[in-house]
Protein backbone atom coordinates (compact mmCIF):
# COMPACT_ATOMS: atom_id res chain seq x y z
CA UNK A 1 0.00 0.00 0.00
CA UNK A 2 2.44 2.55 1.23
CA UNK A 3 4.86 1.47 -1.65
CA UNK A 4 2.35 2.65 -4.15
CA UNK A 5 1.99 5.74 -2.71
CA UNK A 6 5.49 6.41 -2.42
CA UNK A 7 5.77 5.08 -6.55
CA UNK A 8 3.34 8.12 -7.42
CA UNK A 9 5.09 11.22 -4.96
CA UNK A 10 8.18 10.38 -6.48
CA UNK A 11 6.67 10.73 -9.80
CA UNK A 12 5.52 13.75 -8.85
CA UNK A 13 8.21 15.26 -8.03
CA UNK A 14 10.37 14.02 -10.70
CA UNK A 15 8.16 16.24 -12.84
CA UNK A 16 8.91 19.44 -10.57
CA UNK A 17 5.36 19.10 -9.67
CA UNK A 18 5.44 18.40 -5.70
CA UNK A 19 4.07 21.19 -3.63
CA UNK A 20 5.10 22.43 -0.52
CA UNK A 21 3.98 24.76 2.63
CA UNK A 22 6.15 27.72 3.84
CA UNK A 23 5.98 28.50 7.47
CA UNK A 24 4.93 32.10 8.05
CA UNK A 25 5.95 33.10 11.45
CA UNK A 26 3.72 37.22 10.88
CA UNK A 27 0.09 38.14 10.42
CA UNK A 28 -0.70 38.57 6.44
CA UNK A 29 0.55 42.09 5.82
CA UNK A 30 2.53 43.00 2.28
CA UNK A 31 5.66 42.49 4.03
CA UNK A 32 5.63 39.12 5.96
CA UNK A 33 8.36 36.88 7.62
CA UNK A 34 8.43 33.14 6.07
CA UNK A 35 11.03 30.81 7.90
CA UNK A 36 12.36 33.10 9.63
CA UNK A 37 13.35 35.34 6.64
CA UNK A 38 11.89 39.07 5.33
CA UNK A 39 9.59 39.06 2.59
CA UNK A 40 7.46 41.74 0.46
CA UNK A 41 4.73 39.68 -0.62
CA UNK A 42 2.59 39.82 -3.90
CA UNK A 43 0.62 36.57 -3.30
CA UNK A 44 -1.99 37.50 -0.66
CA UNK A 45 -5.72 37.75 -1.90
CA UNK A 46 -6.05 40.26 1.32
CA UNK A 47 -6.77 43.08 -1.66
CA UNK A 48 -7.79 45.96 1.04
CA UNK A 49 -5.35 45.29 3.63
CA UNK A 50 -7.97 43.92 6.34
CA UNK A 51 -6.69 40.69 7.21
CA UNK A 52 -4.83 42.51 9.93
CA UNK A 53 -6.76 45.21 10.56
CA UNK A 54 -6.99 46.71 14.25
CA UNK A 55 -10.84 47.34 13.93
CA UNK A 56 -11.33 43.93 13.37
CA UNK A 57 -9.23 42.53 15.60
CA UNK A 58 -11.34 44.42 18.28
CA UNK A 59 -13.89 42.86 16.82
CA UNK A 60 -12.92 39.30 16.64
CA UNK A 61 -12.32 39.53 20.63
CA UNK A 62 -15.50 41.59 21.27
CA UNK A 63 -17.03 38.11 19.71
CA UNK A 64 -15.42 35.66 21.72
CA UNK A 65 -16.49 38.00 24.71
CA UNK A 66 -20.20 37.75 23.35
CA UNK A 67 -20.58 34.05 22.02
CA UNK A 68 -17.51 32.34 23.19
CA UNK A 69 -15.01 30.71 20.44
CA UNK A 70 -16.60 27.83 18.48
CA UNK A 71 -20.33 27.85 17.74
CA UNK A 72 -20.82 24.56 19.21
CA UNK A 73 -23.76 23.17 16.71
CA UNK A 74 -24.35 23.04 12.94
CA UNK A 75 -26.96 26.12 11.69
CA UNK A 76 -29.94 24.41 11.75
CA UNK A 77 -29.27 22.50 15.00
CA UNK A 78 -28.65 25.50 17.79
CA UNK A 79 -25.48 27.05 16.43
CA UNK A 80 -27.09 29.82 14.57
CA UNK A 81 -26.69 32.86 16.48
CA UNK A 82 -27.31 36.45 16.11
CA UNK A 83 -23.98 37.62 14.61
CA UNK A 84 -24.83 35.16 11.97
CA UNK A 85 -28.28 36.65 11.61
CA UNK A 86 -26.48 40.20 11.65
CA UNK A 87 -24.22 39.07 9.03
CA UNK A 88 -26.62 37.58 6.77
CA UNK A 89 -28.95 40.54 6.66
CA UNK A 90 -25.90 42.98 6.34
CA UNK A 91 -24.31 41.07 3.47
CA UNK A 92 -27.64 40.78 1.05
CA UNK A 93 -28.22 44.89 2.06
CA UNK A 94 -24.84 45.37 0.54
CA UNK A 95 -25.13 43.11 -2.54
CA UNK A 96 -28.77 44.19 -3.35
CA UNK A 97 -30.66 41.26 -3.01
CA UNK A 98 -33.36 40.00 -0.91
CA UNK A 99 -31.44 37.26 1.19
CA UNK A 100 -28.20 35.82 1.69
CA UNK A 101 -26.96 32.75 3.23
CA UNK A 102 -23.32 31.99 4.83
CA UNK A 103 -21.09 29.23 3.89
CA UNK A 104 -18.03 28.17 5.92
CA UNK A 105 -15.86 28.69 2.90
CA UNK A 106 -16.37 29.29 -0.83
CA UNK A 107 -15.50 26.00 -1.73
CA UNK A 108 -18.23 24.67 0.53
CA UNK A 109 -20.41 27.32 -0.83
CA UNK A 110 -20.55 26.31 -4.48
CA UNK A 111 -20.78 22.65 -3.33
CA UNK A 112 -23.50 23.64 -1.86
CA UNK A 113 -25.33 25.88 -4.37
CA UNK A 114 -24.80 23.82 -7.41
CA UNK A 115 -26.00 20.46 -5.91
CA UNK A 116 -28.88 21.59 -4.55
CA UNK A 117 -30.10 23.35 -7.60
CA UNK A 118 -28.91 21.13 -9.99
CA UNK A 119 -29.58 17.04 -10.30
CA UNK A 120 -29.42 14.35 -13.07
CA UNK A 121 -31.85 15.76 -15.03
CA UNK A 122 -30.38 19.34 -15.18
CA UNK A 123 -27.14 20.44 -17.27
CA UNK A 124 -24.39 22.72 -15.87
CA UNK A 125 -22.69 25.18 -18.39
CA UNK A 126 -19.28 26.43 -17.12
CA UNK A 127 -15.99 28.10 -18.51
CA UNK A 128 -13.47 26.69 -19.34
CA UNK A 129 -11.20 28.90 -16.68
CA UNK A 130 -13.40 28.44 -13.50
CA UNK A 131 -12.37 27.88 -10.19
CA UNK A 132 -11.91 24.09 -9.58
CA UNK A 133 -14.75 24.37 -6.47
CA UNK A 134 -17.36 25.13 -9.63
CA UNK A 135 -15.94 22.30 -11.80
CA UNK A 136 -15.43 19.83 -8.36
CA UNK A 137 -19.32 21.01 -7.48
CA UNK A 138 -20.98 20.41 -11.28
CA UNK A 139 -19.36 17.10 -11.21
CA UNK A 140 -20.63 15.86 -7.74
CA UNK A 141 -24.38 17.60 -8.95
CA UNK A 142 -24.54 14.54 -11.31
CA UNK A 143 -25.77 17.18 -13.99
CA UNK A 144 -24.74 16.97 -17.84
CA UNK A 145 -21.58 19.02 -17.36
CA UNK A 146 -20.78 21.17 -20.68
CA UNK A 147 -17.74 23.68 -20.69
CA UNK A 148 -17.57 26.10 -23.20
CA UNK A 149 -14.13 28.54 -23.86
CA UNK A 150 -13.27 31.04 -21.78
CA UNK A 151 -15.46 34.02 -21.92
CA UNK A 152 -16.83 32.90 -25.64
CA UNK A 153 -20.30 33.44 -25.19
CA UNK A 154 -21.17 32.32 -28.84
CA UNK A 155 -20.29 28.80 -28.26
CA UNK A 156 -22.10 29.18 -24.69
CA UNK A 157 -25.50 29.91 -26.89
CA UNK A 158 -24.86 27.34 -29.00
CA UNK A 159 -24.73 24.79 -26.54
CA UNK A 160 -27.81 26.29 -24.31
CA UNK A 161 -29.89 25.88 -27.78
CA UNK A 162 -29.23 22.74 -28.30
CA UNK A 163 -29.10 20.72 -25.11
CA UNK A 164 -32.08 18.93 -23.86
CA UNK A 165 -32.29 19.32 -19.66
CA UNK A 166 -35.00 20.17 -16.96
CA UNK A 167 -33.25 22.73 -15.37
CA UNK A 168 -30.03 24.81 -17.22
CA UNK A 169 -27.43 26.03 -14.77
CA UNK A 170 -24.83 28.80 -16.30
CA UNK A 171 -21.74 28.95 -13.97
CA UNK A 172 -19.00 31.21 -13.80
CA UNK A 173 -16.38 33.35 -12.07
CA UNK A 174 -16.71 36.56 -11.57
CA UNK A 175 -13.24 37.96 -12.05
CA UNK A 176 -10.78 34.70 -13.43
CA UNK A 177 -8.65 33.61 -10.52
CA UNK A 178 -5.57 33.43 -12.71
CA UNK A 179 -6.24 35.70 -15.46
CA UNK A 180 -7.95 38.88 -13.30
CA UNK A 181 -10.17 39.34 -16.58
CA UNK A 182 -13.78 40.36 -15.66
CA UNK A 183 -16.69 38.11 -17.05
CA UNK A 184 -19.28 39.76 -19.73
CA UNK A 185 -21.91 39.65 -16.97
CA UNK A 186 -24.60 41.95 -18.43
CA UNK A 187 -24.18 39.51 -21.45
CA UNK A 188 -24.23 36.11 -20.07
CA UNK A 189 -27.27 37.80 -17.66
CA UNK A 190 -29.30 38.61 -21.14
CA UNK A 191 -28.36 35.04 -22.41
CA UNK A 192 -29.48 33.18 -19.46
CA UNK A 193 -32.99 35.23 -19.02
CA UNK A 194 -33.29 34.24 -22.72
CA UNK A 195 -32.85 30.61 -22.16
CA UNK A 196 -34.04 30.22 -19.15
CA UNK A 197 -30.50 29.49 -17.22
CA UNK A 198 -29.95 30.18 -14.05
CA UNK A 199 -26.38 32.10 -14.11
CA UNK A 200 -24.31 31.61 -11.01
CA UNK A 201 -21.73 34.33 -10.38
CA UNK A 202 -18.31 33.59 -8.02
CA UNK A 203 -17.28 36.93 -7.41
CA UNK A 204 -14.56 35.22 -4.47
CA UNK A 205 -11.96 38.66 -6.46
CA UNK A 206 -14.50 41.08 -6.76
CA UNK A 207 -16.50 41.69 -3.42
CA UNK A 208 -14.77 44.04 -1.38
CA UNK A 209 -12.85 45.53 -4.30
CA UNK A 210 -14.66 46.17 -7.75
CA UNK A 211 -18.16 48.24 -7.50
CA UNK A 212 -19.45 51.13 -6.43
CA UNK A 213 -18.06 50.92 -2.28
CA UNK A 214 -16.82 47.64 -3.14
CA UNK A 215 -20.23 46.18 -3.63
CA UNK A 216 -18.68 43.58 -5.97
CA UNK A 217 -18.43 42.83 -10.29
CA UNK A 218 -22.83 43.84 -10.42
CA UNK A 219 -22.42 46.92 -9.24
CA UNK A 220 -19.20 48.07 -12.39
CA UNK A 221 -20.86 50.10 -14.50
CA UNK A 222 -22.93 48.67 -17.03
CA UNK A 223 -22.58 45.60 -15.58
CA UNK A 224 -26.56 44.35 -14.47
CA UNK A 225 -28.21 46.53 -12.23
CA UNK A 226 -31.25 46.06 -10.89
CA UNK A 227 -30.27 42.29 -10.26
CA UNK A 228 -31.99 39.58 -12.42
CA UNK A 229 -34.12 37.00 -10.56
CA UNK A 230 -32.40 34.05 -11.94
CA UNK A 231 -28.99 35.00 -11.11
CA UNK A 232 -27.63 33.56 -8.05
CA UNK A 233 -24.56 35.70 -6.49
CA UNK A 234 -21.21 33.70 -4.41
CA UNK A 235 -18.62 35.65 -3.06
CA UNK A 236 -15.81 35.02 -0.31
CA UNK A 237 -15.09 36.70 3.02
CA UNK A 238 -11.56 35.33 3.33
CA UNK A 239 -9.85 37.58 0.27
CA UNK A 240 -11.09 41.02 0.16
CA UNK A 241 -12.70 40.69 3.52
CA UNK A 242 -9.90 40.11 4.99
CA UNK A 243 -11.86 37.38 7.64
CA UNK A 244 -13.17 33.59 6.62
CA UNK A 245 -16.02 32.07 4.99
CA UNK A 246 -18.03 32.92 2.03
CA UNK A 247 -21.88 33.68 1.30
CA UNK A 248 -24.82 33.09 -1.39
CA UNK A 249 -27.01 35.88 -2.14
CA UNK A 250 -30.04 35.39 -4.31
CA UNK A 251 -33.97 35.30 -4.22
CA UNK A 252 -35.47 34.10 -1.32
CA UNK A 253 -36.77 30.66 -2.99
CA UNK A 254 -33.33 30.02 -3.71
CA UNK A 255 -31.58 30.30 -0.35
CA UNK A 256 -34.81 28.45 1.49
CA UNK A 257 -33.71 25.75 -0.91
CA UNK A 258 -29.72 25.83 -0.36
CA UNK A 259 -31.29 26.06 3.80
CA UNK A 260 -33.74 23.30 3.36
CA UNK A 261 -31.00 21.12 1.32
CA UNK A 262 -27.25 22.23 0.45
CA UNK A 263 -25.69 19.50 2.17
CA UNK A 264 -22.68 21.67 2.65
CA UNK A 265 -24.40 24.05 4.89
CA UNK A 266 -26.63 21.40 6.33
CA UNK A 267 -24.26 18.37 7.63
CA UNK A 268 -21.18 20.82 9.01
CA UNK A 269 -20.59 22.84 12.52
CA UNK A 270 -21.26 26.65 12.23
CA UNK A 271 -18.15 28.89 11.54
CA UNK A 272 -17.16 31.07 14.92
CA UNK A 273 -19.47 33.65 15.59
CA UNK A 274 -16.83 35.49 16.62
CA UNK A 275 -15.94 35.51 13.09
CA UNK A 276 -19.08 36.82 11.72
CA UNK A 277 -19.13 39.34 14.38
CA UNK A 278 -15.75 40.72 13.13
CA UNK A 279 -17.64 40.61 9.42
CA UNK A 280 -19.70 42.95 10.32
CA UNK A 281 -16.87 45.45 10.97
CA UNK A 282 -15.12 44.68 7.77
CA UNK A 283 -18.53 44.79 5.77
CA UNK A 284 -18.69 48.56 7.38
CA UNK A 285 -15.28 49.47 6.41
CA UNK A 286 -15.79 48.05 2.92
CA UNK A 287 -18.36 50.30 2.52
CA UNK A 288 -16.84 53.37 4.03
CA UNK A 289 -13.12 53.26 3.18
CA UNK A 290 -12.86 54.54 -0.33
CA UNK A 291 -9.00 55.36 -0.27
CA UNK A 292 -8.45 51.46 -0.13
CA UNK A 293 -9.85 51.03 -3.57
CA UNK A 294 -8.46 54.21 -4.85
CA UNK A 295 -5.11 53.32 -3.36
CA UNK A 296 -5.44 49.87 -5.16
CA UNK A 297 -6.23 51.50 -8.19
CA UNK A 298 -3.02 53.83 -8.49
CA UNK A 299 -0.46 50.58 -7.43
CA UNK A 300 -2.23 49.02 -10.46
CA UNK A 301 -1.45 51.82 -12.94
CA UNK A 302 2.09 52.45 -11.50
CA UNK A 303 3.23 48.67 -11.63
CA UNK A 304 1.38 48.94 -15.47
CA UNK A 305 3.58 52.17 -16.31
CA UNK A 306 6.31 50.27 -14.36
CA UNK A 307 6.03 47.30 -16.88
CA UNK A 308 5.33 49.01 -20.14
CA UNK A 309 9.38 48.38 -21.56
CA UNK A 310 9.34 44.78 -19.80
CA UNK A 311 9.93 41.67 -22.20
CA UNK A 312 7.00 40.38 -20.54
CA UNK A 313 3.40 41.49 -21.19
CA UNK A 314 0.82 41.93 -18.26
CA UNK A 315 -2.80 40.62 -19.19
CA UNK A 316 -5.18 43.08 -19.97
CA UNK A 317 -6.90 43.28 -16.08
CA UNK A 318 -8.04 46.06 -14.21
CA UNK A 319 -8.18 43.94 -11.29
CA UNK A 320 -5.71 43.72 -8.36
CA UNK A 321 -4.58 40.32 -10.62
CA UNK A 322 -1.80 41.51 -12.53
CA UNK A 323 -0.88 38.19 -14.33
CA UNK A 324 2.63 38.93 -15.91
CA UNK A 325 2.65 36.50 -19.15
CA UNK A 326 6.24 34.31 -19.13
CA UNK A 327 5.46 31.73 -21.55
CA UNK A 328 7.18 28.80 -20.53
CA UNK A 329 7.32 27.05 -17.33
CA UNK A 330 11.38 26.82 -16.74
CA UNK A 331 11.46 30.74 -17.29
CA UNK A 332 8.75 31.25 -15.12
CA UNK A 333 10.34 29.31 -12.34
CA UNK A 334 13.73 31.05 -12.65
CA UNK A 335 12.04 34.45 -12.68
CA UNK A 336 9.87 33.21 -9.40
CA UNK A 337 12.93 32.48 -7.84
CA UNK A 338 15.39 35.33 -8.66
CA UNK A 339 12.64 37.68 -7.19
CA UNK A 340 12.71 35.40 -4.43
CA UNK A 341 16.48 35.82 -3.48
CA UNK A 342 15.80 39.09 -3.73
CA UNK A 343 13.08 39.12 -0.58
CA UNK A 344 9.97 39.28 -3.00
CA UNK A 345 7.17 36.88 -3.26
CA UNK A 346 5.86 36.01 -6.77
CA UNK A 347 3.85 32.38 -7.12
CA UNK A 348 4.60 31.17 -10.30
CA UNK A 349 1.86 29.56 -12.11
CA UNK A 350 2.12 26.65 -14.66
CA UNK A 351 0.58 24.07 -16.99
CA UNK A 352 -1.84 22.19 -15.72
CA UNK A 353 -3.21 25.56 -13.59
CA UNK A 354 -3.02 27.14 -16.91
CA UNK A 355 -3.00 26.38 -20.58
CA UNK A 356 0.19 25.03 -21.97
CA UNK A 357 3.24 27.62 -23.08
CA UNK A 358 0.81 30.24 -20.89
CA UNK A 359 3.53 29.76 -17.72
CA UNK A 360 2.96 33.17 -15.50
CA UNK A 361 3.69 35.38 -12.48
CA UNK A 362 0.51 36.03 -10.63
CA UNK A 363 1.40 39.51 -8.97
CA UNK A 364 -1.55 40.37 -6.58
CA UNK A 365 -1.41 43.65 -5.41
CA UNK A 366 -3.14 45.09 -2.27
CA UNK A 367 -4.20 48.71 -0.61
CA UNK A 368 -0.74 48.45 1.52
CA UNK A 369 1.37 48.29 -0.94
CA UNK A 370 3.49 50.90 -0.95
CA UNK A 371 4.56 52.98 -4.25
CA UNK A 372 8.16 52.16 -3.33
CA UNK A 373 6.75 48.65 -2.95
CA UNK A 374 5.59 48.46 -6.26
CA UNK A 375 9.05 50.07 -7.63
CA UNK A 376 11.34 47.54 -5.67
CA UNK A 377 8.98 44.66 -7.89
CA UNK A 378 9.52 46.63 -11.39
CA UNK A 379 13.38 46.70 -10.68
CA UNK A 380 13.81 43.69 -9.50
CA UNK A 381 11.85 42.47 -12.79
CA UNK A 382 13.90 44.59 -14.96
CA UNK A 383 17.26 42.91 -13.38
CA UNK A 384 16.00 39.84 -14.49
CA UNK A 385 14.79 40.37 -17.62
CA UNK A 386 16.88 38.51 -19.78
CA UNK A 387 20.09 40.83 -21.82
C1 LIG B 1 -10.79 31.35 -3.36
C2 LIG B 1 -11.89 30.99 -4.27
C3 LIG B 1 -12.90 30.12 -3.87
C4 LIG B 1 -12.85 29.37 -2.56
O1 LIG B 1 -13.08 30.20 -1.48
P1 LIG B 1 -12.57 29.75 -0.02
O2 LIG B 1 -13.35 30.59 0.91
O3 LIG B 1 -11.10 30.04 -0.01
O4 LIG B 1 -12.87 28.29 0.11
C5 LIG B 1 -13.97 29.90 -4.72
N1 LIG B 1 -14.01 30.49 -5.93
C6 LIG B 1 -13.03 31.32 -6.38
C7 LIG B 1 -13.12 31.94 -7.74
C8 LIG B 1 -11.93 31.57 -5.56
O5 LIG B 1 -10.95 32.36 -6.00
Amino acid sequence: MFADLAEQLRIREQKGLRRTRQIADSSQASHITIDGCDYLAFSSNDYLGLANHPELIASACDGARLYGVGAGASHLINGHSAAHHDLETALATFTGFPRALLFSTGYMANIGMVTALAGREDAVFADKLNHASLNDAALLSRAQFIRYPHCDLAALEQRLATVQARRKLVISDAVFSMEGDIAPIRRLIELCERYHAWLLLDDAHGFGVLGEQGRGSLFLPGSAHPHSPSLVYMATLGKAAGVFGAFVAAQPEVIETLVQSARSYIYTTATPPLLAHALLTSVRLIGQDEWRREALRRNIAQLKQGLQSSPWKLLPSVTPIQPLLIGDSVEAVRISQGLREQGILVPAIRPPTVPQGTARLRISLSATHQPDDIQRLVRALHDLAPS
